[in-house]
């Protein structure tokens, strides 16, 4: 039986690799399971999956968490410091899908603590890359990645070597306003940016989507994955989402992995790796699919994946700042605050206001993420009383 701990069970991506571990029960036991803030979702799966610990990150629930499951055994406890302590808990695995740079801290402390993580928190890796990929290489840790495209990198990477590979393509849906023209962009609500029209998903990532900052996320998430140089990861716009990304050798041999728009596909990947699971996910049918299209990204409407490659490149605490200022736009946005545009714009002005030094330590990036925080909140405040 392997150890799970599971970080953001209460998720999208929490509750699709609970439904892929109820399906292959015995292969598995849950040993942390945690949440941000719904005690009753979380004391409902600690129930059914009998986990040795439930933590509440809202340390005043805990009272709540405690009632909630009283007389099952189950350990609770509350807070950031308890989920840093939980994800140091022994386990074969840990599923970092915190949603935010809220995963960081436990994040960072699974792979000190040498833990196997599969990686669904791309936040995580984008504020703190550089200190989390030296974390996995000073404990022994893996990162398998949960997200789509770098779960399907990472598998055509099976097929070659990192030093032999020509070129990276990250593929993208082009979200929800691809074909949308830039007036009509400033009238979207926040009901219409989180419809995707292939993946279902968290809010937040989904306005992402939307913004294709996601695809820029994942520009820096790769980057630091699969370290080919800047130059050498490319994004394609391919609306169907059935070629999850594409590894092309030096020989020009592409290599890329295909499947259903289905989480639970490259969760089951990550879970199983380095074997395979039997998912209940649909066969990839491309009779039925018919056509496959591609084209090139429009960086003039979606100016959000060319300010992601600018802050990588540049390095240090930048992405750090321009993920915490996209994680305030995004929520202010989803709150009906701040328009569709807003969102990118506040992200631009928030790197043009402040030139974050060189992060030392997690200590560091922290400081920077909640700088950024409170320049980007109070930019969305000015909008607002504008
Ligand atoms: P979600 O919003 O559905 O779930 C987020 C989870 O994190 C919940 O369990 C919530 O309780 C917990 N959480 C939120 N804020 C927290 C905080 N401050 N402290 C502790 N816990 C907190 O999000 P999701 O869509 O499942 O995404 C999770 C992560 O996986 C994100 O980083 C996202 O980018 C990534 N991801 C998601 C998908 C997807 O299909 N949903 C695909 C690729 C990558
Ligand atoms: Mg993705």
């Amino acid at each position: 039986m392997r150890r799970l701990s599971l970080f953001g069970a209460t998720g999208s991506v929490g509750r699709s690799t609970l439904d892929l571990i109820r399906r292959d029960g015995d292969g598995w036991r849950v040993t942390v399971l945690t949440a941000n803030s719904d005690v009753a979702e979380l004391a409902k799966l600690a129930r059914e999956f009998r986990p040795d610990l439930a933590v509440i990150a809202d340390a005043a629930r805990h009272a709540e968490l405690k009632a909630a499951l009283a007389g099952t055994g189950i350990e609770t406890a509350a807070g950031a410091e308890a989920l840093v302590a939980a994800a140091r808990l022994p386990a074969d695995l840990v599923m970092a899908a915190i949603v935010g740079s809220a995963g960081l801290a436990p994040t960072m402390a699974a792979l000190e603590a040498g833990r196997d993580v599969a990686l669904a928190n791309k936040e995580a890796l984008v504020s703190a890359g550089d200190l989390m990929m030296a974390a996995a290489r000073r404990s022994g840790s893996t990162i398998l990645p949960v997200d789509s495209e770098h779960n399907a990198i990472f598998q055509c990477l099976a097929g070659g070597r990192v030093d032999q590979v020509r070129r990276i393509t990250l593929t993208a849906s082009g979200g929800p306003f691809r074909t949308l023209g830039a007036e009509a962009m400033a009238h979207v609500t926040p009901a219409q940016a989180v419809a995707h029209p292939n993946w279902s998903m968290g809010a937040k990532i989904s306005v992402d989507s939307a913004t294709m900052m996601n695809k820029g996320l994942e520009l820096i998430e790769a980057h630091h994955l699969f370290p080919v140089g800047l130059d050498r990861i490319g994004i394609l716009v391919h609306p169907q989402s059935v070629i999850h990304s594409m590894v092309e050798y030096v020989d020009c041999s592409t290599l890329a992995q295909l499947g259903s728009p289905d989480m639970r596909i490259p969760i089951a990947s990550a879970l199983a790796w380095p074997q395979r699971m039997a998912t209940p996910c649909a066969p990839l049918d491309l009779a039925a699919i018919g056509r496959l299209d591609f084209e090139a990204p429009d960086e003039t409407r979606f100016p959000a994946t060319a300010l992601c490659r600018a802050a990588i490149a540049e390095g240090g605490a930048r992405p750090a700042q321009l993920n915490a200022a996209n994680e305030v736009a995004v929520a202010a946005f989803l709150a009906g605050r701040i328009s569709f545009p807003a969102i990118v714009d506040t992200v631009r002005r928030v790197i043009d206001a402040e030139a974050p030094a060189a992060p030392a330590s997690l200590q560091d990036i922290f400081s920077v993420d909640a700088t950024s925080r409170r320049t980007a909140q109070h930019f969305v405040d000015q909008l607002i009383h504008a």
